[in-house]
């Protein structure tokens, strides 16, 4: 039996290793010029490969469907395949690093197990069903098989890995949900004056909560509170308490302490509290300016709207920085058509489809990467028969 596993990134080389290891007769077609161009990004080069809590709670689009490969294949079974190609693994809080901290390191390892058989710079084109397989349009040749895993990404990132090929599996049928940039940085009108400026906030969009650092940006918001909330911001209002571990009213009574200091302007009332550039914003938004005018002026009504403006800055989101600046494509081709115990087609028995490339996407903190191997080592065992 011959399978094609296509797209060497994170699912592919995972599908491929395990293909290795039950010395199945396979072919890993790659696009690019080299394999796991993406996965050498990934954690700012040290590659957050999986989290301690991995929980369908932290996955979106599809969930019910990843829940059974997660749940196979988590973070236990996980430790256990890269130890065993010999990449021990070590937790940094809740996030899961290779114990190297280097993605080259999960690249290399992960070549090597699969036997560096990878065929770059061959992208297939089409996909054509035949009585008891599949022919392959790789490159300029027909090549049939009789299994064929469809592991090709999704559309963010396009630089690191081609921008998805979903129409491989549209053309046969199977439907593709409306796609958005996940994990991203947000637009929002009234940063441009903050241009780099950072600080441990804690952020509120409706429900949901994060902290941590932000970074504002001329064009928006930046930082890992804020890519965790990008995949529903868009159209909704983010609202920054930039001093969590004050209260309102300690705010309140700092400031009107401040006043007594009579020798002090505006230019100065957060000097040693809060970043020059936002507190001079925080003016400009209770209507306080100008900066020239003495502390002492400053009426409780204009404290009180002062210490409101610390604990609930707001941006209205305009747009994502799109998908060349995403780390993940929210939605993808519809889990609906396959069976989430075996990753095949209902539709063409034969086709197996693993990670970025279906509707289903993680929060920031390895929750991606778990799930393109998770459904790589299931899709890859279930085309050779086998099941965990
Ligand atoms: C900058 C950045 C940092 C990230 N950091 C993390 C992190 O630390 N932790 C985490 O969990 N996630 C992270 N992610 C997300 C994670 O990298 C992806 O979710 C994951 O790589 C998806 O794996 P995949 O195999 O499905 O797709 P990819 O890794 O994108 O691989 C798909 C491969 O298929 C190839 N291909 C596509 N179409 C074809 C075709 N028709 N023929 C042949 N080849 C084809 C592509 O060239 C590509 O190599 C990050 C993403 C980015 C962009």
């Amino acid at each position: 039996m011959k399978i094609a596993v296509v797209g060497a990134g994170a699912a592919g080389l995972v599908a491929a290793s395990v293909l290795k290891m039950k010395n199945a007769d396979f072919t890993l077609y790659e696009r690019s010029a080299r394999a796991g161009k993406k996965l050498l990004a990934t954690g700012n080069g040290r590659c957050n490969i999986t989290n301690l809590c991995i929980d369908k709670s932290r996955y979106h689009g599809d969930n019910d469907f990843s829940e059974y490969a997660l749940s196979r294949f988590g973070y236990f079974e996980l430790k256990t395949f890269f130890e065993s190609i010999g990449v021990p693994l070590k937790a940094e809080g809740d996030k899961v690093y290779p114990y190297s901290l280097q993605a080259s390191s999960v690249l290399d390892m992960l070549r090597f197990a699969e036997g560096m058989c990878e065929i770059c710079d061959t992208e297939i084109t089409k996909i054509t069903p035949k009585k008891n397989g599949f022919v392959l349009k790789a490159g300029d040749k027909d090549v049939f098989f009789d299994k064929v895993i469809l592991c090709c990404g999704g559309k963010a990132a396009p630089n690191l890995s081609g921008g998805g090929a979903y129409d491989l599996l549209t053309d046969l049928g199977h439907k593709l949900t409306a796609l958005k940039p996940a994990i991203v940085q947000l637009k929002c009108d009234g940063t441009k004056a903050l241009d780099g400026v950072k600080i441990d906030a804690a952020i509120k969009m409706e429900k949901r909560c994060e902290e941590g650092e932000v970074l504002f940006t001329s064009y928006g918001l930046s930082g890992p509170p804020i890519l965790q909330l990008s995949r529903d911001a868009k159209g909704k209002t983010v609202s920054l308490d930039l001093t969590p571990e004050l209260s309102y009213t300690e705010i309140v009574n700092m400031l009107s302490e401040k006043r007594k200091l009579t020798y002090l302007t505006l230019e100065n009332l957060f000097t040693g509290f809060l970043n020059k550039k936002l507190g001079r914003e925080i003016l400009k938004r209770c209507d306080c300016l100008p900066m020239g005018r003495e502390i002492k002026t400053l009426t409780d009504k204009e404290i009180k709207s002062l210490a409101s403006v610390i604990k609930g800055m707001e941006f209205l989101i305009t747009d994502t920085n799109g998908f060349a600046n995403a780390q993940v494509t929210a939605g993808g081709i519809s889990c609906r058509d396959f069976n989430r115990e075996t990753m095949e087609s209902k539709l063409h028995p034969g086709i197996f489809a693993a990670g970025e490339m279906l509707d289903v996407d993680g929060d920031c903190g390895g929750f991606n990467l778990q799930w393109a191997f998770s459904s790589a080592y299931l899709a890859a065992l279930s085309a050779i028969g086998e099941n965990i």
